[in-house]
């Protein structure tokens, strides 16, 4: 059902849809702007403020006890010692107290996700930074109103409704100012079942070219976009990454400038904090346009003109490497470009789109050798720069291009594990056992669809 008819004028500010995978069903986010009134944003900053504190006090706790006896400390003794906290510090108690469980729920699940490898150590919450909270439960949206236990209800735009039960709800404070609640919606329908049958694809990820698939087709990386390309055909925002980096400099250069605890400065901050959510925006759509791309003629492979195929729509198997990007990012000469491509996102959306279809999604080891190898005959190549793009085989003779020869061995890497028939692999599910996305705390952890999404509603 589509009330809201097609989502016009500024797209990122409205509603936003992504499958969320979960244990049988499939579960949809919707982020819906709220406007809190004065009362409500006081009430607000509170319950935030309560819940940065019971992260931060539990994430202390927790690094002691980690430090003295190499253990954390579990989520539900956590739990437990809230009722205290409660008797020594009145405060706590003006705030939902369900929003303060999940705060420490989310600090021992970001826990458990640094044990396993997969994040890093977890940080205290600053005031300063965007704010979050989250209601398990409890939470009703009736027409234009959400209703929040202990703050009322808050007017929000609803663009777009929905069926479904409602799970979480997270409700945040961008730096710029704006509210946003993330609603995770159970809508009952179940997860359909992998089928490895059809069409397979290896994927390879790089800087020259954001992506390259062993079809032969090459992406750009949305950092060389043109200003005056527009990203998506339906966006309204014909901005391409790079001018929105000149504005950022320049509002970044203009907020330099001002004074220390100035009115002017904070107006500039908050200026400087909008630029680099459009920013955040752009690139998010970007990447849902590739790993679904629906009519973003802009995203055209840059060569071999005309071809629009797209990656899940058009493949039943999709292989990519894993690249351990948090171990990436750490060589600084290629940090700024590897966090701007956000090929970690990309993956995670890949995955979500294609096990929401049906589809198998695989991650090869990162230590397979994917650019070592003859795709033909998979025998290994002598070593070359970083510069050489394509070269004559020693062994089949055929000129390679680099990145297509790698997406290919990605392919065949995908397929033989596939093959083989280790459960995991043939069901969809991690290749790597410990590697995996993180487990994400809040909804929107997990990035939001921006602009159309209508297929992905109707399933
Ligand atoms: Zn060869």
């Amino acid at each position: 059902m589509n009330r809201g008819g097609k989502v016009a004028g500024k797209p990122f500010d409205t509603v936003m849809l992504l499958l969320v995978q979960s244990l049988f069903h499939l579960m949809k986010v919707v982020k819906l702007r709220i406007y809190p009134t004065g009362e409500q944003e006081v009430a607000l900053a509170k319950a935030f403020g309560c819940c940065r504190f019971v992260w931060n006090r539990s994430l202390q706790l927790t690094t002691e006890a980690y430090r003295q006896t190499g253990k954390g400390i579990s989520g539900l003794t956590l739990k437990k010692m809230l009722p205290q906290w409660k008797r020594e510090l009145e405060w706590l108690s003006d705030t939902y107290s369900q929003c303060l469980q999940s705060s420490v729920l989310n600090l021992s699940r970001a826990f458990v996700n640094f044990f396993e490898g997969r994040a890093r150590y977890p940080r205290f919450k600053s005031k300063h930074k965007r704010q979050s909270l989250q209601y398990p439960q409890n939470v009703k949206l009736e027409g234009n109103k959400l209703h929040l236990p202990k703050i009322g209800e808050v007017y929000c735009r609803v663009h777009r409704w929905f069926e479904g039960t409602i799970k979480t709800v997270t409700v945040s404070r961008h730096t710029d100012g704006r509210y946003h609640a993330s609603i995770l919606i159970d809508d009952g329908s179940d997860k359909p079942e992998p089928n490895p049958d059809g069409k397979a694809v290896g994927i390879d990820m790089g800087l020259k070219h954001f992506a390259v698939t062993s079809d032969g087709e090459k992406y750009n990386n949305p950092r060389h976009l043109n200003a005056s390309a527009p990203l998506s055909v339906e966006s309204s925002t014909p901005l391409g990454l790079k001018k929105h980096e000149r504005n950022l400099k320049r509002k970044q250069r203009k907020l330099s400038r001002k004074q220390q605890g100035s009115n002017s400065r904070r107006k500039a901050k908050r200026l400087v904090a909008r630029v680099h959510s459009k920013i955040a925006n752009s690139r998010a759509d970007f990447l849902h346009k590739l790993s679904r791309s629906l009519g973003a003629r802009s995203l055209a492979p840059c060569d071999g003109a005309g071809s629009h195929r797209k990656i899940v729509n058009e493949n039943q198997v999709i292989v990519v490497e894993n690249l351990a990007v948090k171990n990436m990012v750490k060589n600084h000469s290629l940090a700024k470009a590897i966090s701007d491509v956000g090929w970690g996102m990309f993956s995670t959306l890949l995955k979500y789109k294609a096990e929401g279809e049906g589809k198998v999604y695989l991650e090869v080891d990162r230590f397979f050798p994917s650019t070592h190898l003859c795709s033909e005959t998979l025998l290994p190549l002598p070593k070359m720069g970083l510069n050489v793009r394509s070269f004559e085989c020693p062994h089949c003779g055929q000129v390679h291009d680099r990145d297509i020869n790698a997406a290919t061995n990605i392919k065949n890497e995908g397929l033989r594990i596939l093959a083989s028939g280790t459960g995991a692999a043939a069901s969809g599910g991690n290749v790597r056992p410990k590697g995996g996305r993180i487990r994400s705390t809040l909804p929107e952890a997990i990035p939001t669809e921006v602009g159309s999404h209508s297929s992905i509603a109707s399933r």
